[in-house]
């Protein structure tokens, strides 16, 4: 059997590495069975092959599949090796030196619900490993009214429906193909598709019926040997990486390969990257579970004494105990230096570590494999993101995790928190975060992890900004309008037009004068335009401000009023202090700085930064 599962094709192609991502319930374990199941019925020759983690199906057994398909003739690799367990995890431990090394993917989308939250994070995952992918778009059978013809290429059952179930069936493909298009996707039906490199192809399917699915291996097997005919060159030095550690009775710490190039010999001396350093250890079995007749033998494996590319491979070892799933595995040749290649193989850690903040200050991220940890990282990093992150860690959430993100209960409190994706939290650290005061936040998607922290964050933010309200003074220069003083005096009342910045009612307004010195008329009281009572005049517009030197923004204020009451012998008048040439501008100082950069930084614009830096020399602060 081991021959017919490494058999080349003519030209030396490997079978290309398929994957299956998608949002829950659309249906990819059952487009999966159903692309198995109908094999195992059929009985038919060249049949699949169970791997670990995989399923290899070899080319006759597509062809078969296929021979419906008037365009199926040209399938040039040997076969197609389809990873068993569905969604992000295993493509994103499907990673070679930061890339893919999953070939293609399948992005399965309900006809019936269209784009869902987890579709659009895996279409950002592909993306960012640059998988190239086609769409299944599944459950055409929930059509009003489909008439199923088991396992048919979609379009010759298409053209036997109904008006009225077409119908349906073109609007809601369009209405997805829009929501595509709202993700930057072009796409487009397959058979309609010009230039499958510019556009996804798009594949209706039913995993209840089989139909569709000839469709969907002929255009993984097209798209595979078309667009990356180098990337599938079989060569011989081993491509390979751990998609799981398991503890399995009686072998004990396993680790659950893909061998992606390259051969794997019993008793070879491998390098794997561990949680505390590299794992040099040598191959004690190669396993595949038994052929399917034989499968009634339970629990028990099939030994090789090598085994070669593509396949899924279960591999016992000693002292696999703190691999780190979505690493790399290395086989140390015959003139090979041990030391080098362990330094290789830490490199996939170190990558990953290489991502924490240089500043030291972000929030913790845990991650069930190096795989989700750096999707997570990648996604936290993306502009529209942006998270600092000043820790990482992969397994469960314990004690000695809390601790290292309370460190930042004192540097910024709102870091002191823990992104836990996909791990469990034992009880002892969530009793401890509580104690301390640093946040958790669980998830088994991304997204939901990035909803959650922002909406923290966002509540952090509005509290701070509460507290720190009286100290926020924003940047403005005010021009005093001729004839529209209304009032000379405490409370001052005068027409004005904005300069620059912008004017907002808590304001503590002054007119600085050349010799360094400046006269302070209070706060801005309130602000009118055309009679409307405003809270903010912008950039250019005229505003009658009444400025009081006995306003502070909360009566109940415990607030320290910049500038200081004055009292009457104190008070500023125009005509005396200050006249229509005096400009007013915000008084601002080291400390409203601080505290505008703190909690209004993206909410100022670069000129309203540069406004402020203007002022900050005017004010001579430091
Ligand atoms: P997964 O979470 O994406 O793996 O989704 P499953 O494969 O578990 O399917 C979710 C549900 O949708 C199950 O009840 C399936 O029977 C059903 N389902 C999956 N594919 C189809 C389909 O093509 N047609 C219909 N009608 N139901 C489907």
């Amino acid at each position: 059997m081991a021959e017919a599962l490494t058999k080349r094709s003519a030209d030396d192609l490997r079978s290309p590495i398929c994957c299956i991502l998608g949002h829950v319930d659309t249906g990819k374990t059952k487009l999966l069975d159903c692309i198995r199941r109908t094999n195992v019925q059929e009985g038919e020759a060249g049949g699949i092959t169970q791997q670990i983690g995989a399923t290899y199906f070899p080319m006759e057994n597509i062809r078969e599949r296929t021979k419906e398909l008037p365009e199926a003739a040209n399938m040039r690799v040997p076969g197609l090796l389809v990873i068993d367990t569905p969604g992000h995890e295993s493509f994103t431990n499907l990673r070679s030196r930061g890339s893919g090394l999953c070939d293609i993917a399948i992005l399965v989308i309900d006809i019936m619900h269209g784009l869902e939250p987890q579709t659009i994070e895996s279409i950002n995952l592909l993306r960012m490993r640059k998988t190239p992918f086609i769409v299944a778009l599944n459950k055409v059978d929930r059509l009003y009214q489909w008439k199923p013809r088991n396992n048919a290429p979609i379009r010759t059952t298409l053209q036997e429906q109904e008006r009225h179930t077409k119908s349906e069936f073109e609007t809601r493909t369009k209405q997805i193909m829009v929501q595509l298009q709202e993700q930057s996707l072009n796409s487009e039906l397959y058979w309609k598709n010009k230039d499958k490199r510019k556009a996804v192809s798009i594949i209706p399917t039913s995993a209840i019926s089989g139909e569709g699915i000839p469709d969907l291996l002929y255009l993984l097997v097209l798209l595979t040997q078309e667009m990356m005919e180098k990337k599938l060159m079989y060569v011989s030095e081993v491509e390979c990486t751990v998609l799981e550690v398991k503890v399995v009775e009686g072998l004990g710490t396993t680790i659950d390969v893909v061998l992606v190039n390259g051969v794997l010999h019993e008793g070879d001396q491998i390098v794997v990257c561990g949680m505390q350093g590299p794992i040099v250890t040598t191959i004690r079995a190669l396993l595949t579970p038994h052929p399917m007749k034989e499968l009634r033998v339970k629990g028990s494996y099939q030994h090789h004494k090598e085994l070669k590319a593509a396949q899924g491979i279960k591999i016992t070892a000693q002292g696999l105990e703190h691999a780190i799933a979505g690493t790399q595995l290395y086989v140390v040749g015959e003139d090979e230096d041990v030391e080098t290649i362990k330094e290789e193989a830490m490199k996939d850690m170190k990558s990953v570590m290489g991502r924490i903040d240089k500043s030291g200050e972000g929030v913790c991220v845990q991650a069930s494999t190096l795989g989700s940890l750096e999707a997570l990282l990648e996604f936290l990093k993306t502009p529209d993101v942006n998270i600092p992150v000043s820790g990482i860690s992969i397994g469960p959430v314990h004690k000695k995790d809390i601790m290292r993100a309370s460190v930042m209960l004192e540097r910024k409190k709102e870091y002191a928190t823990i992104l836990a994706f996909d791990v469990k939290v034992t009880p002892e650290a969530r009793e401890l975060a509580e104690e301390l005061g640093v946040k958790i936040f669980t998830a088994d998607i991304i997204y939901h992890l990035f909803d959650q922290f922002t909406a923290y964050l966002k509540n952090t933010r509005e509290e701070k900004r509460r507290d720190t309200a009286e100290e926020a003074i924003f940047p403005c220069i005010l021009k005093i309008l001729p004839n529209c003083v209304f009032n000379k005096k405490d409370p001052i009342i005068v027409g004005v037009v904005v300069l620059d910045g912008f004017a907002k009612v808590g304001t503590p307004i002054c007119v600085p004068s050349k010799d360094g010195e400046f006269i302070d008329l209070g706060r801005i009281a309130s602000l009118e335009i055309n009679h409307k009572v405003v809270d903010v005049a912008k950039k250019g517009e005229e505003v009658a401000m009444k400025a009081s030197s006995g306003f502070t923004l909360f009566s109940f204020a415990h607030s320290v009023v910049v500038p200081q009451i004055m009292g009457d012998e104190n008070q500023k008048m125009f005509g005396r202090h200050f006249d229509y040439d005096d400009l007013l501008v915000s008084h601002i100082t080291r400390r409203s700085i601080d505290v505008l950069k703190e909690n209004y930084r993206t909410e100022l614009s670069s000129e309203e930064w540069k406004l402020i830096m203007k002022l900050k020399g005017i004010f001579r602060i430091l």
